[in-house]
């Protein structure tokens, strides 16, 4: 066993990783081709993973489903790396409906919402979505222009949003308004559950994008939907914290997706350096072949390092700002240029797609945009870092 692999993971993460791997092995790997070149929406494989309880490991073991709900973020970064690296899209669409949805209902839902809208989701027999980005609302989430009104026993929603992934797929969605429009959205933003069913809900159209092939991710509109009031998540007003919530966590599996991008990416890399002979000797020999690949392994060692780090963090109850933003940061950095160096290595045969570097090249790029760019995380860890040294001058 590799001696880093011992020290950075205990016995039982490793027997859920082996757990895992094996899933991958029966239930993805024999459609990886199908959903890659047909980019069709993996409905079935994602109700299995909820079976096999893959989208219940970070939420509290009585909501969860099988040996290892309850255990943590760490389990959720180990079920992100493995299904990241056999199909990219697939977890994206899993960790929408897992994390992305599922963490700002299991840490703020009634008993209620919990039973109704989150445990059908976790055991994968519905898909959920988070909308939180419109077309004209990105990094700057107070800027957010769907708006609730109160009316009779509940509210009335409209608005647009746009990069919700499953959006179309979703049978439900904790969706973001803005409820008072006369105070900052840090106290003027709701959260709400809505059901696809819902009158006025619409989807405009699926986007087509540069990879994450499987995965959906939609436009979507709001007219007029009423909105009961059972379904509020939290407060009235407690929105934005509910959407800040949730960053934390999604930004930690998001930099260990990034993991599962770069992980097959240099295996490929190393494999191919062996087995290419140029000027009468394996690639491997020249360096500059073989210091790109110390390059990357060390990229993608000090990633994980970040990753699990801030997981464990995390499972401890301490805040994480500013460890899950260097995590993304990194890991999402790391997983672009290593697969850009796999690329590299393999040469022509990096630029065709039966051997698959040129598509986690793709799917790596997305994580440096979604869930907060790299340029919003730097933002957010100097602030980080300032506030730390006032608190240590006071
Ligand atoms: C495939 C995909 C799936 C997604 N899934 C979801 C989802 O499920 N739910 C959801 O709500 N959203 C989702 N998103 C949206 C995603 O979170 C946003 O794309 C992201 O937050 C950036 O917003 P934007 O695209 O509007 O870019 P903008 O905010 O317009 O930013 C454009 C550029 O300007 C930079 N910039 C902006 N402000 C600053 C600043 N203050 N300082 C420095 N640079 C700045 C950005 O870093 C970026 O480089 C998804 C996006 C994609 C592409």
């Amino acid at each position: 066993m590799d001696v880093n692999d011992y020290l950075m993971y205990t016995e039982e993460e490793r027997e859920f990783r082996e757990y895992v791997q094996k899933f991958c092995l029966d239930e993805i790997v024999p459609h990886e081709e199908k959903i890659q070149k047909e980019n069709i929406y993996p409905r079935e494989i994602i109700r299995k993973i909820g079976q096999a309880g893959l989208m219940s490991v970070h939420h509290p073991k009585d909501i969860g489903v099988g040996k290892y709900a309850g255990k943590g973020l760490v389990y959720e970064t180990i079920v992100a790396e493995e299904v990241s690296a056999v199909v990219a899209g697939l977890d994206m669409a899993r960790m929408s409906t897992a994390t992305l949805y599922g963490k700002p209902i299991s840490r703020f839902g009634t008993t209620e919402q919990i039973e109704k809208y989150l445990k059908p989701v976790i055991r994968g027999e519905k898909i959920g979505a988070l909308g939180i980005t419109e077309p004209n609302v990105g990094s700057d989430v107070a800027g957010m222009e769907t708006h609730a009104e109160s009316k009779d026993d509940g509210y009335l929603l409209n608005g647009r949003k746009k990069y919700i992934t499953n959006g179309s797929q979703a049978d439900y969605l904790c969706v973001f308004a803005i409820t008072d429009s006369t105070v900052h959205a840090k106290q003027g933003m709701s959260a709400f559950i809505i059901e696809n069913t819902m009158p006025g809900f619409k989807v405009v159209k699926d986007l087509d994008l540069m990879g994450m092939h499987g995965a959906r991710v939609s436009e979507l509109k709001f007219e007029n939907i009423f909105v009961p009031k059972e379904n509020i998540l939290g407060k009235i007003g407690d929105g934005f914290a509910i959407c800040m919530d949730e960053l934390d966590s999604e930004r930690v599996a998001i930099a260990a997706e990034a993991l599962g991008y770069a992980r097959p990416a240099l295996e490929k890399a190393i494999e191919h350096s062996q087995i290419r002979v140029q000027f009468d000797k394996p690639i491997r020999y020249f360096e500059g072949v073989n210091f790109k690949i110390a390059d990357m392994a060390t990229e993608l060692e000090a990633a994980r390092l970040l990753t699990l780090n801030s997981a464990r963090l995390y499972d401890k109850g301490l805040s994480i700002t500013k460890e899950a933003a260097m995590a993304k940061i990194f890991a999402t950095k790391m997983a672009v240029n290593v697969c850009d160096n796999a690329i590299q290595i393999l040469g022509g045969k990096g630029y065709e797609k039966e051997n698959k570097v040129e598509r986690y090249y793709r799917d790596a790029k997305l994580m440096e945009i979604g869930g907060g760019t790299s340029e919003i995380l730097r933002y957010l860890v100097q602030r980080e870092i300032f506030k730390e040294n006032k608190r240590k001058k006071d």
